[in-house]
């Protein structure tokens, strides 16, 4: 079944990256775009489900004035309140995807908040700055080394922080990264930090097929770990739809190694969460994060299958043409959208982070060694 649009509106919005409108996607199902500020991605699709006793949020969106007036005004328009929503499912914890969780508690903190434990982990992995060495989401000095970075870029891998794979360097089109969102990484992590403190005593953990607590219908995590270790996905078996979070998007592959504590299995995590959904019907309404609605779920899992494979047949060959093989040598030789040249600070380690993965998944030696704490 080829890859097509279930909406011609959303499909048009994200070819010209502009807000889509409002959709009802199926029965008591609405798609809320809610805006991400300076970003390429534009918006997050914020899903609301209407329950009978109010309604329930997938992926509320980026944090804002501007967001909660999105939401919230779209919501009213719908029927719903603030003091409605009973509860808030995460994919994975990235910014562009929980920004709105601690304002929503802050206003009603009755709702409940359900997530995967690994990335409830990785926040508060945040909040404590306890980020291991070399696991891959706090670049320093050490990793910069180990990865071959020439001594007079150390400083831009060196110089970034915790929190900054939340925004658009995180999804590329063709493995390579956007432009830089360093800038914003300080700024991320007191949102980690504040996101924290609203979250422990409300939050709901999710494993593989826990039922989400909904007063009517069935919705049920998959665990999909890839984008994120605790990245999970959504499945409405009554209508077949499936909120795919980040894992699956129509024209753009969600970044791979950047998680930490999972640099060095991510991609085969990613590969083995899309054998996963690739279980699930042919017939399912995709309904992503970003992007646009879409059929043709098994075409789309070939691709991003095809992709990796095809940038593993590049990293193979350029083992061959050179005999530096550090990571920073291979990245180096490897087709990015822009050219490698035009990567810095975040984009570039999101790179470099990302053919580590690859190497590793060939069994090629990062020379990080110690460095990574599990794997
Ligand atoms: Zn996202």
């Amino acid at each position: 079944m080829a890859i097509e649009t279930l909406s011609s509106r959303q499909s048009a919005a994200w070819k010209d990256r502009v807000l889509p409108p409002v959709e009802k996607v199926a029965e008591g199902v609405w798609a809320v775009p809610v805006p991400i500020p300076d970003n390429p991605l534009v918006y997050t699709y914020c899903y609301a489900i209407a329950d009978g006793s109010g309604v329930v949020l997938i992926d509320p969106g980026w944090d804002g004035k501007d967001q909660y007036l999105a939401l919230t005004s779209a919501l009213a328009d719908l029927g719903f309140k603030v003091s409605d929503i009973h509860g808030i499912a995460i994919t994975h914890y990235h910014r562009d995807h929980i920004g709105l969780v601690p304002a929503l508690l802050a206003k009603n903190p009755s709702a409940w908040v359900a997530m995967h434990g690994e990335d409830l982990r990785s926040i508060k992995r945040f909040y404590t700055n306890a980020v291991d060495l070399g696991t891959g989401i706090n670049p320093n000095l050490n990793i910069a080394r180990a990865y071959g970075v020439p001594e007079d870029r150390w400083a831009e891998v060196e110089s970034l922080q915790v929190g900054s794979s939340g925004t658009k360097a995180a999804h590329s089109s063709t493995g390579s990264t956007g432009s830089t969102h360093a800038d914003r990484t300080g700024e991320s992590m007191s949102f980690y930090q504040q996101a924290l403190r609203q979250l422990p005593d409300t939050v709901h953990v999710l494993d593989d097929g826990t039922e989400l607590p909904l007063s009517d219908g069935t919705v049920r995590a998959m665990w999909t770990p890839g984008h994120t270790y605790g990245h999970s996905v959504f499945v409405r078996e009554d209508d077949d739809l499936l909120f795919s979070g980040d894992h699956v998007l129509p024209t753009i592959t969600p970044n791979i190694g950047l998680d930490s504590g999972a640099i060095t299995h991510s991609l085969g995590d990613y590969l083995r969460s899309l054998e996963k959904i690739g279980q699930l019907d042919e017939e399912v309404a995709v309904l992503p994060a970003h992007g646009f609605r879409f059929s043709g779920l098994h075409d789309r899992k070939a691709e991003l299958v095809d992709h990796h494979h095809a940038r593993l047949d590049e990293i193979r060959a350029r083992m061959e043409a050179t005999d530096d093989h550090s990571v920073f040598s291979i990245a180096q030789g490897l087709h990015w959208s822009r050219g490698f040249d035009s990567l810095h600070n975040f984009n570039l380690f999101a790179a470099l982070a990302e053919t580590a993965a690859h190497m590793h998944y060939l069994g090629i030696d990062l020379g990080i060694g110690s460095l990574v704490g599990q794997d």
